[in-house]
């Protein structure tokens, strides 16, 4: 029901590849068949998933039929090395230097700043781990900065640091989710070698400014990476106009195929980041392995359409967005949007329904598919580190769910998505003590805090 332009859309290509097919009689039977059988589960997922909503698009997005179909041929026909000298190598190698450029062309870097990566969390690894590890031995500089709000893979990467011996400083924001640029500056020395933050957060949405933080950390030879996983695609992103040094993004986000991303790494950085031993031939020497041509056309393919929809898409999003929150706050009272109302990506929506708790939300409105804020392991309540960062007092951050938005989702299931919460809220704030607590004006904080939750 929901998914019905998909369906249609798969049921039109599947027939224009059959009367392509019979018309040209190119490929062989087998992989006739084989389409066929992938376009047929595609419309049963389709179907199956019908009466649910999918507004989790910061989780993952659908791999985009035309990307599928971009990519199909490089798995049987077309299934050279690009490290082979011969004509099926280089065949491969063209495909996997059109998909650089069409990277390329969407974030205006340079075609060897372009690197091919398993994901986002490789990028922001070797973005990272090898810049510090440089920079210590060439420079003594073994200070890394980032934000407490970071996404798990970067504050892994700070672990590790930290083991390894490296100053680290975690960042903390205010309460609307932005980097304070004084207490950036109050932190930083002629040891810190690297600031690396997110510049739209995946938990909610909040859109740093990255002119501002790059020129702070410029002007002191700091160099700067961006995890722009949720940014890439969605926003207009420029490199050499913001001049950061470093940026990481991922396939799966931008309706491309999951297990690839990219690592944007400024030319002049490229030695600092080189796999030691690695062959320079092979994605400039800063990832080795055979490059998997098929995961990186998919990827190309998906910036493409990202590049040409990225100006509809946003307007749409942020049209639907107001919808929601209006749609919301139109019947309840005590909601919150965490984060920065003004400094966001729109498709990332972070609601905190208070006097509820983020899961029982979500187990509640069955029709729609969102992520929680919070959970509840072993009797015990964690929340969100992001929302913690930005101390948000701990009943409305253990209410808190992230609603985000894709080039997929329509008005109904927009609509859908608000029936669903007003209903469920209403239904688990009658049985609310929290609420029973708010309604009396009592401190749900102080509440929480003897009960040991903060
Ligand atoms: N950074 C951010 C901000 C993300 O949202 C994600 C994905 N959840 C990642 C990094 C990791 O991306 P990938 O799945 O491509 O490794």
């Amino acid at each position: 029901m929901y998914y019905i332009t998909t369906d249609v859309r798969a049921v039109v290509r599947l027939t224009k590849f059959v009367m392509r097919i019979t018309k040209t009689k190119l490929c062989c039977r087998l992989q006739f068949w084989s389409n066929i059988v992938l376009s047929m589960q595609q419309i049963l997922c389709s179907v199956k998933l019908s009466n649910i909503a999918y507004l989790d698009y910061a989780a993952t997005t659908p791999c985009d039929p035309v990307v599928f179909e971009a990519m199909s041929p490089y798995f049987c026909g077309v299934f050279g090395n690009p490290n082979s000298m011969h004509h099926f190598g280089m065949v491969a190698l063209d495909a996997v230097d059109a998909a650089r450029i069409k990277v390329r062309t969407l974030i205006n870097a340079d075609f060897e700043e372009v690197v091919f990566t398993s994901g986002a969390t490789e990028a922001n690894k070797i973005a990272t781990i090898r810049t510090m590890k440089s920079l210590n031995k060439t420079a003594g500089k073994r200070h890394f900065v980032t934000l407490a709000t970071e996404h798990k893979s970067i504050l892994d990467c700070t672990d590790y640091l930290k083991r390894e011996g490296f100053d680290v400083t975690l960042l903390e924001v205010g309460s609307d989710g932005l980097l304070n640029l004084d207490h950036l500056t109050s932190v930083i020395n002629d040891t810190t070698g690297l600031l690396s933050f997110c510049f739209v957060n995946s938990e909610t949405g909040v859109m740093q400014d990255v002119k501002r933080i790059v020129a702070t950390c410029h002007e002191r030879g700091i160099l700067v990476h961006a995890d722009a996983t949720q940014a890439f695609g969605k926003i207009p992103l420029d490199v050499k106009e913001l001049d950061l040094d470093f940026l990481s993004a991922s396939g799966h986000k931008v309706y491309g195929p999951k297990g690839i991303g990219v690592l944007y790494c400024k030319s002049v950085h490229a030695r600092l980041v080189r796999t030691p031993g690695a062959n320079r031939d092979v994605e400039f020497g800063i990832r080795s392995g055979t490059v998997p041509v098929p995961l990186c056309v998919g990827m190309g393919e998906a910036a493409k359409i990202a590049f040409s929809e990225l100006s509809t898409n946003l307007t749409r999003i942020a049209a639907l967005r107001e919808r929601l929150i209006a749609g919301i706050t139109g019947q309840l009272d005590e909601i919150y949007i965490n984060g920065s109302s003004v400094h966001n990506y729109p498709g990332i929506v972070n609601i905190s329904f208070r006097g509820c708790e983020g899961e029982a939300i979500m187990m509640e409105a069955k029709h729609i598919a969102v992520s929680s804020g919070s959970a509840c392991t072993s009797n015990k309540l964690t929340i969100s580190h992001v929302l913690e960062a930005m101390k948000i007092p701990v009943d409305i951050a253990q209410s808190s769910i992230r609603i985000s938005i894709g080039k997929l989702t329509t008005e109904a299931e927009i609509d859908l998505a608000i029936e669903e919460l007003v209903t469920a809220t209403k239904k688990l704030r009658a049985i609310s003590p929290v609420w029973d607590i708010i309604r009396s004006g009592s401190s749900v904080d102080d509440v929480f805090k003897r009960q040991g939750f903060r």
